[in-house]
């Protein structure tokens, strides 16, 4: 279909998933390669559509996106500026599943701080992406937040002319963890600057915003679980369309081959897995930010989901990875973690 672009594009989007570590250091230093609305990326896991949408990219300080471990060594994997800003993505997730439409995680929004958009540049792009893929606000029947950080809800809402916080998405429930939205509400000094109230506030006061405690599953085939670390109640999502695509090339039931590009066969599960991994350069288990809150938990929180996630293949959704936002993580013949294209 038009919307998705021409089959070079398409082309090109592959290219840029199968590319290695050393070519990722080259691209995230050439700017005008790091991310573009047009390198869409799209799989079809089962009989549900997968879509990647970005809000754009974000500087941010390497010291504080790879916590303890030394710049000697994810230099290797991340480049970083003369200010030692790396470069992160914001990537949303679009999930058709034939009867809604989803969107896991709304990116930064427009409604940062001048302070804040000093440190962040806010790229607000996500609507624009959303556009250029045919999808309108009010097209989303559902939207989920992992939690509450305002890289991650930011374009939950929007202010009106009138300058009135109001829902982006119109038609939307919204979805956040409870214990989340609780601790936001009185947050600890440290990461108090990562929330603004206006992103979840508004909604669940007016009911449009429903708050859960892990274990729910919102539609058939979209469940949450509490994945601990980053901080206490963050949540992964994850997708498991009811069946399983059947080969490459094949379209599922009901569908036709343009319709589902890029189905995989035998993978019918997908998570995203939001700042517990947030890009491909943190799959090992030890690899986690400086923002985390609990940085132990997050080592076993990795461990619990790899547990299910390697056996079982599923595709893993980096929330910040600029250039690769999905990949299977496997174990090498080394019992190294490695991230493998999935498309
Ligand atoms: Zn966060």
């Amino acid at each position: 279909m038009a919307r998705y672009g021409p089959g070079l594009q398409h082309d090109i989007a592959r290219a840029v998933v199968a590319c290695t570590i050393g070519l990722r250091v080259l691209v995230a230093s050439a700017k005008a390669f790091v991310w573009h609305t047009e390198l869409m990326h799209r799989i079809a896991v089962g009989d549900f559509e997968l879509s990647i949408f970005s809000d754009g990219t974000y500087p941010l300080d390497g010291g504080a996106f790879f916590g303890v471990v030394p710049k000697v060594m994810w230099s290797k994997k991340v480049a970083a500026d003369e200010r030692n800003y790396c470069t992160a993505g914001l990537n949303s997730l679009l999930i058709r599943t034939g009867r809604q439409t989803v969107l896991v995680e709304t990116g930064m929004g427009n409604k940062l701080s001048e302070r804040m958009r000093k440190f962040y540049s806010q790229p607000a792009q996500l609507l624009d992406n959303l556009a250029a893929g045919g999808v309108a606000p009010e097209d989303i029947d559902i939207v989920i937040n992992s939690h509450l950080h305002f890289d991650h809800c930011g374009w939950n809402t929007v202010r009106d002319r009138n300058g009135n916080i109001v829902p982006t998405f119109p038609r939307a429930k919204y979805y956040a963890p409870r214990g989340e939205w609780q601790y936001a509400r009185h947050p600890s000094e440290r990461d108090s600057i990562s929330f603004i109230s206006e992103n979840y506030d508004p909604l669940v006061e007016s009911g449009q915003m429903t708050l859960l405690d892990g274990g729910e599953e919102i539609v058939p085939g979209i469940s949450v679980r509490i994945f601990a670390g980053h901080t206490a109640h963050m949540m992964g999502i994850i997708v498991r369309s009811p069946s399983v695509a059947k080969a490459p090339g094949i379209a599922n039931s009901g569908g036709t081959a343009e319709a589902v590009p890029f189905p995989i066969a035998g993978i019918n599960t997908a998570c995203y897995i939001s700042d517990l991994i947030p890009t491909t350069a943190h799959i090992d288990v030890t690899w986690g930010m400086s923002f985390d809150l609990y940085p132990l938990q997050t080592i076993e929180s990795k461990k619990e989901y790899y547990a299910r996630a390697i056996p079982e293949k599923w595709i893993t959704v980096f929330t910040h990875d600029p250039t690769i936002p999905w990949a299977r993580v496997e174990k090498d013949d080394t019992g190294k973690m490695i991230a493998k294209e999935v498309a």
